[in-house]
């Protein structure tokens, strides 16, 4: 392959990705290569990355289990700290079992592999996360990819052959939720198991943070497969399924993405312990989210920005132009504000990608207003 002339091509395109050096904790002021940004990028929805208890859980974790976990799970990797943790999150989520993966890319791989066959069909939302996309093209199963959140849409894609529908709880790139209940209701009346993807759920949605599904009232009957994600709202690294015990222990047997690597660090375990007790204890955090969600929404309105209207931590600006899209973000870096631009292929329209956390003040979003009011093109 001609990887220069590629290399050009994304370049002219306007679509090469660079990434940024970050020389100190997540947090809503971040430290970017000596400078101190305002940030509007993060998936630490709740502030729990840099959490001094979080923190002290992860140290006493490295002082008890040492740091690497030396095998994978089935091996020599599996401590008490992931067994514990295990039972929390199934304790949580109201799931028989959960196991916990190295990453949510590898949850969704294995996840897809070891519950379909070559004869089954994955329905997927067009707009799914990439590790979706990427797991249904290693599952071997038949794709069929239905219009974004659109049930009708789905029910004309489907055969009588089995399989799963797999969406997204909150959209990683949109911040919309997906119509749950009806595909809850569509996936049992066509004996299709349903997964939901609760990465931007998870500690953010529901009563106690349970995700997307428990705030429409779904519970294991009508969501078999829950994939949560540990690196986001509950601030360390990781991810897990829960389900029932046969889902859980297919995974365990069938998973290759779970089978063949190494567990993660104890530490993470202990610090991500941590982290849920935070979540089921510290409600005031997502009231202060949901607080500057609807702070943001205001102001939006007042200054007739849309970006969408979504209860959830991400609020999409969306561009015609990538040209535009990238001025726009130099301008507000100049100001010291740190937004993510999106670009095709990881969404289809160019977007400012804004999150908010719970640990954003007032006078942040105020700041982040005052300077998309100059930036943005006035069309
Ligand atoms: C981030 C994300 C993942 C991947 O999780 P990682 O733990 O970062 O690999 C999967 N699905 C969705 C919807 C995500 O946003």
């Amino acid at each position: 392959m001609d990887l220069p002339a590629r290399l050009a091509e994304q370049q002219a395109g306007g679509l090469a990705r660079r990434r940024c050096i970050v020389e100190g904790p997540q947090q809503s002021h971040l430290l970017v290569e000596g400078r101190e940004l305002l940030n509007f990028s993060s998936n630490d929805y709740l502030g729990l990355a840099n959490d001094p208890s979080v923190k002290q859980a992860f140290i006493e974790g490295a002082n008890q289990y040492g740091v690497g976990a030396g095998a994978a799970h089935l091996i020599t990797g599996h401590t008490r700290a992931h067994h514990e943790l295990e039972e929390a999150l199934a304790a949580f989520t109201g799931r028989d079992r959960a196991l916990l993966f190295s990453t949510g890319y590898m949850a969704n791989v294995g996840v897809l592999s070891a519950l379909t066959s070559r004869h089954e069909v994955i329905y997927q939302d067009k707009l799914n996360h990439a590790s979706l996309i990427d797991a249904g093209i290693l599952s071997r199963a038949d794709i069929r990819r239905y219009q974004h959140v659109d049930v009708d849409n789905l029910k004309r894609l489907l055969d009588e052959r089995q399989g799963m529908v797999v969406t997204d709880g909150v959209f990683s790139m949109e911040g919309d939720i997906a119509p749950l209940k009806d595909l809850a209701g569509l996936a049992r009346q066509h004996d299709l198991m349903l997964m939901v993807d609760e990465a931007h759920g998870l500690g953010v949605l529901g009563e106690s943070g349970q995700g997307s599904a428990s705030m429409v009232g779904l519970g294991q009957a009508e969501v078999p497969v829950l994939m949560g994600t540990l690196g986001k709202a509950l601030g360390t690294y990781g991810a897990f399924v829960a389900g029932s015990d046969t889902v859980i222990e297919s995974l365990i047997q069938f998973a290759r993405s779970y089978i063949y690597t190494t567990a993660p660090p104890a530490a993470i375990a202990c610090a991500t312990l941590a982290g849920l007790q935070i979540v089921q204890n510290e409600p005031q955090r997502r009231e202060r989210l949901r607080a500057n969600i609807r702070y943001f929404q205001q102001l939006a309105n007042e200054l007739g920005i849309d970006a969408g209207n979504n209860q959830t931590p991400i609020q999409p600006i969306k561009f015609s132009e990538i040209d535009t899209l990238m001025k726009v973000r130099q301008g507000l870096e100049s100001k010291g504000i740190l937004v993510s631009a999106i670009r095709p292929p990881t969404a289809p329209e160019p977007m400012l990608r804004i999150t908010l956390t719970s640990e954003h003040q007032h006078q942040d979003i105020d700041r982040l207003f005052a300077a998309l009011n100059q930036e943005l093109p006035n069309d």
